[in-house]
Protein backbone atom coordinates (compact mmCIF):
# COMPACT_ATOMS: atom_id res chain seq x y z
CA UNK A 1 0.00 0.00 0.00
CA UNK A 2 1.60 3.37 -0.84
CA UNK A 3 0.40 6.02 1.42
CA UNK A 4 0.65 9.65 0.53
CA UNK A 5 -0.70 12.69 2.48
CA UNK A 6 -2.06 15.80 0.40
CA UNK A 7 0.73 17.55 -0.77
CA UNK A 8 3.18 15.48 -0.55
CA UNK A 9 5.58 13.78 -3.15
CA UNK A 10 5.70 10.02 -3.54
CA UNK A 11 8.90 8.48 -3.28
CA UNK A 12 10.20 5.33 -1.82
CA UNK A 13 11.23 5.45 2.09
CA UNK A 14 8.93 8.40 2.19
CA UNK A 15 7.18 7.90 5.47
CA UNK A 16 10.74 7.72 6.87
CA UNK A 17 11.23 11.63 5.74
CA UNK A 18 8.14 12.97 6.63
CA UNK A 19 6.36 13.45 9.84
CA UNK A 20 3.51 14.39 8.60
CA UNK A 21 2.75 11.28 6.17
CA UNK A 22 4.28 9.17 8.71
CA UNK A 23 1.19 10.50 11.21
CA UNK A 24 -1.64 10.00 9.51
CA UNK A 25 -0.67 6.69 8.51
CA UNK A 26 0.00 6.21 11.85
CA UNK A 27 -3.52 7.16 12.53
CA UNK A 28 -4.91 4.80 9.76
CA UNK A 29 -3.11 1.76 11.18
CA UNK A 30 -4.57 2.57 14.26
CA UNK A 31 -8.38 3.01 12.89
CA UNK A 32 -7.44 -0.22 11.21
CA UNK A 33 -7.12 -1.94 14.56
CA UNK A 34 -10.10 -0.52 16.10
CA UNK A 35 -12.04 -1.55 13.04
CA UNK A 36 -10.74 -5.06 12.90
CA UNK A 37 -12.05 -5.69 16.57
CA UNK A 38 -15.72 -5.25 16.14
CA UNK A 39 -15.48 -8.39 14.15
CA UNK A 40 -18.03 -9.46 11.74
CA UNK A 41 -20.92 -7.35 10.96
CA UNK A 42 -24.11 -9.56 12.34
CA UNK A 43 -27.08 -9.83 9.67
CA UNK A 44 -30.41 -8.50 10.84
CA UNK A 45 -32.88 -11.51 11.18
CA UNK A 46 -35.20 -9.91 9.12
CA UNK A 47 -33.00 -8.58 6.22
CA UNK A 48 -34.89 -11.35 4.10
CA UNK A 49 -38.06 -10.06 4.75
CA UNK A 50 -37.10 -6.29 4.46
CA UNK A 51 -35.35 -7.21 0.67
CA UNK A 52 -38.50 -8.74 -0.68
CA UNK A 53 -40.61 -5.79 0.44
CA UNK A 54 -38.23 -3.54 -0.90
CA UNK A 55 -38.54 -5.45 -4.03
CA UNK A 56 -42.27 -5.48 -4.69
CA UNK A 57 -42.07 -2.18 -3.73
CA UNK A 58 -39.45 -1.20 -6.22
CA UNK A 59 -41.77 -4.04 -9.31
CA UNK A 60 -45.05 -1.81 -8.09
CA UNK A 61 -42.95 1.23 -9.14
CA UNK A 62 -43.31 -0.03 -12.71
CA UNK A 63 -43.69 2.35 -15.52
CA UNK A 64 -46.94 0.62 -16.49
CA UNK A 65 -47.72 1.12 -12.53
CA UNK A 66 -47.27 4.22 -12.64
CA UNK A 67 -49.21 4.97 -15.88
CA UNK A 68 -51.68 3.14 -14.41
CA UNK A 69 -51.92 4.88 -11.04
CA UNK A 70 -52.16 8.17 -13.17
CA UNK A 71 -54.93 7.42 -15.11
CA UNK A 72 -57.12 6.05 -12.07
CA UNK A 73 -55.84 9.53 -10.74
CA UNK A 74 -57.36 11.68 -13.49
CA UNK A 75 -60.11 9.64 -13.77
CA UNK A 76 -61.09 10.15 -10.26
CA UNK A 77 -60.27 13.58 -10.17
CA UNK A 78 -61.58 14.80 -13.73
CA UNK A 79 -64.46 12.25 -14.50
CA UNK A 80 -67.00 13.81 -11.81
CA UNK A 81 -66.49 17.16 -13.72
CA UNK A 82 -66.89 16.05 -16.88
CA UNK A 83 -70.01 14.15 -15.71
CA UNK A 84 -71.62 16.83 -14.66
CA UNK A 85 -70.59 18.94 -17.82
CA UNK A 86 -72.30 16.76 -20.05
CA UNK A 87 -75.22 16.61 -18.09
CA UNK A 88 -75.47 20.51 -17.82
CA UNK A 89 -74.89 20.78 -21.39
CA UNK A 90 -77.64 20.57 -23.96
CA UNK A 91 -75.84 19.46 -26.63
CA UNK A 92 -77.23 15.09 -25.65
CA UNK A 93 -80.51 16.66 -26.16
CA UNK A 94 -80.26 18.60 -28.98
CA UNK A 95 -78.84 15.50 -31.13
CA UNK A 96 -81.50 13.06 -29.55
CA UNK A 97 -83.85 16.16 -31.43
CA UNK A 98 -82.03 15.83 -34.95
CA UNK A 99 -82.07 12.06 -34.75
CA UNK A 100 -85.10 10.74 -37.38
CA UNK A 101 -87.51 8.54 -35.53
ZN1 LIG B 1 4.62 13.26 3.24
Amino acid sequence: MTFRAPGCSRSPGHLEKCADCAREFAGWQQSQALVSTLGPAKVPEDLALRLRVAISQESRNSARERLSRFHIRWENTFQPFLLRAAAASPAPYSWLEQQPC
